[in-house]
């Protein structure tokens, strides 16, 4: 920890001295001796190794998301930590200093999604292939051509199990009113020979193709001729015995590794270089299981295998996640007694209780006992609510009923809300004074465009609407100890991972058929990216390390392919990265930046 906390000094230290030289070495400042005599040094590799950054990026826009909204044009990297972030023309590197050249592009710190489920995207049985970035049936047949093109054998399945919906593949790409899945034929056109399965939300509906139809019957499944494969809600859909299927013929330990490093590698395109999962439902291992049920005990452990090979391109954070019925959470106790909380290193760690600490909020549930145990053990909890207040208000709403359990924890443990950043995500339909009593207490709010695939606005009487309402959290934020709130996804089942897409909900308020669904609620493009970065690592207690482009944090950046700040709303949901950075680390480069030393 010392050497830790030194090391980020002495990296302060060598910004502000780094800063000068930098201004120095833009400008004229600098005398034409002194300019040539660190000429001469650099170019006779003089200066101490140690004293080189291992990496310069020149020429950007760098967003770096202070205190100050400060953009620069350079920074440096040591030891996977910013060193100078400033204006230096070239930057001051040695010999062995990978430099490179933005060519003026925009670049935001990696960012943090504090409310997701990667977990579950890393134990997909056959190969998972993301379509939350298909937009039409060809978008669909390329994504999936170019899959099986890289499949090992005719025997692999490609599967898309969530993340997507039919609203934003438009049969017809001119009319996003035609939004639908592919049909059998389509699918055979774009992969004639390997099985498919797709499947949206927990239990579909879903669609497959012929080599996948063929094989599901077999086991039992109805399948339309058009592929077709039904399922909606919870519970036993024919796509939810697909799924069983699947799982059980598909996965194995090995498979579970590769389909973690298939989700890392997706995360990476995007961005998404801090992930907080919050968890599974619990397995039965039947039919009843949707997309959202994995082992919650087992599930970590080909995640861990991959940090323990040292292949991980991604930062995990650890949510265990507890719905006892019984009012003596057995198993909650347990957990707080034997398990340790923010236990590990940069890369993968612990959190918290979360994002359910028991079942159901209501009086009869162990909801306020849940809290009040998680509360005495020092621990953190991270719940989520869905609903809008009732008519009348005397039945009271999920987050209500919330909000009165922490008020009750936070009274047996006095200062545990605030000390240990518990949280609320998602919150539809929260009202100003319940912000104003979650505030109190030093609660925070876990906000998600994830109404963007299928909210719409008749799904409430009450505005507003499809939630949540990102303006008055983040004006209730702006206040003197106003609350804190982060951005998420709630990825990977009936949301989009991609933090592009999150952002386009935030500030357009439109969902994927282009229709205004939460209206009066927008925010900036400079408020929400603030959300899903700063502030997200303030959500995670590692604002000293994460969230921001500053000397001495951890050196997570992501190069853009355009500029977030300056292209138009619909092309917000274009925007990927062409280089990912984490810890000082190129894990991904979309190849179009020269990265030659
Ligand atoms: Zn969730």
């Amino acid at each position: 920890m010392a050497s830790d906390k030194q090391r980020r000094g002495f990296s302060r230290r060598r910004f502000i001295q780094g800063a000068a030289a930098a201004a120095a070495a833009s400008g004229s400042m600098l005398s034409s001796a002194a300019r040539k005599e660190e000429d001469a040094e650099e170019k006779h590799g003089r200066r101490p190794p140690n004293d080189a950054p291992d990496t310069v990026l020149i020429n950007g826009k760098i967003h770096t998301m202070d205190d100050e909204g400060t953009v620069v044009s350079a920074v440096s990297i040591t030891d996977g930590r910013f060193a100078e972030v400033g204006h230096a023309s070239r930057g001051r590197h040695g010999p062995n200093t990978k430099v490179i050249d933005l060519r003026g592009r925009t670049v935001v710190p990696g960012i943090i999604d504090n409310h997701n489920h990667i977990v579950l995207m890393g134990n997909r049985p056959g190969f998972h292939t993301p379509l939350e970035n298909a937009y039409s049936i060809p978008d669909v047949q390329s994504i999936y051509a170019a899959r099986a093109a890289g499949l090992p054998n005719r025997d692999a399945w490609i599967t898309t199990i969530g993340g997507f919906h039919f609203n934003h593949i438009y049969g017809n790409p001119s009319d996003p009113l035609s939004g639908r899945f592919p049909t059998l034929q389509e699918l055979d056109a774009a992969v004639p020979n390997n099985p498919v399965f797709m499947m949206i939300s927990f239990t579909g509906p879903g669609a497959t193709n012929s080599a996948g139809k063929a094989i599901l019957e077999r086991q039992g499944v109805a399948v339309a001729s058009n592929g077709a494969i039904a399922g909606v809600g919870f519970g036993v859909t024919e796509c939810s015995k697909a799924l069983l299927y699947l799982r059980q013929t598909l996965l194995n330990a090995a498979e579970r590794r590769r389909s973690v490093r298939d989700a890392m590698n997706y995360a990476v395109t995007v961005g998404v270089t801090t992930h907080l999962d919050q968890g599974a439902f619990q397995a039965t291992n039947t039919a009843a299981d949707g997309a959202a049920h994995e082992d919650n005990f087992t599930m970590h452990i080909p995640f861990l295998q991959v940090y323990a090979q040292d292949k991980a391109i991604i930062r995990l954070r650890i949510n265990f996640l507890h719905m006892e019925t019984d009012q003596a959470t057995p198993e909650l106790v347990q957990r707080l007694k034997n398990a340790f909380q923010f236990l590990g290193n940069d890369m993968v760690k612990t959190g918290a209780i979360g994002e359910f600490i028991a079942a159901g909020t209501s009086a009869a549930s162990p909801f306020v006992a849940a809290a009040k145990r998680v509360a005495a053990a020092g621990w953190r909890a991270e719940v989520h609510s869905l609903g809008r207040r009732n008519t009348p208000a005397s039945n009271p709403a999920d987050f209500e009923l919330e909000i009165m359990g922490f008020e009750a924890a936070n009274g047996d443990s006095p200062g545990v809300v605030r000390e240990r950043r518990w949280v609320i995500a998602h919150v539809p339909g929260i009202t100003q004074e319940w912000i104003d009593r979650l505030q109190a207490i030093g609660g925070n709010l876990s906000l998600t465009g994830w109404q963007y695939l299928n909210g719409n606005p008749t799904a409430s009487t009450v505005a507003p609407y499809a939630g949540p309402p990102f303006r008055m959290i983040v004006d209730s934020g702006k206040r003197p100890d106003g609350i804190h709130a982060g951005m998420s996804s709630d990825g990977m089942q009936i949301a989009p991972m991609n933090p592009w897409v999150h952002m386009y909900y935030a500030t357009t308020g439109l969902n994927a058929r282009k229709v205004l669904i939460n209206p009066g609620q927008l925010i900036s493009r400079e408020e929400v990216l603030s959300l899903y970065t700063r502030q997200n690592g303030w959500f995670l207690r590692e604002e000293d390390d994460l969230g921001t482009i500053e000397s001495g944090k951890l050196a997570d950046l992501v190069v853009l392919n355009s500029d977030y700040f300056a292209v138009p709303n619909e092309d917000l949901k274009k925007i990927r990265s062409v280089l990912t950075v984490v810890g000082g680390n190129v894990v991904y480069d979309g190849g179009v930046l020269d990265l030659r030393d």
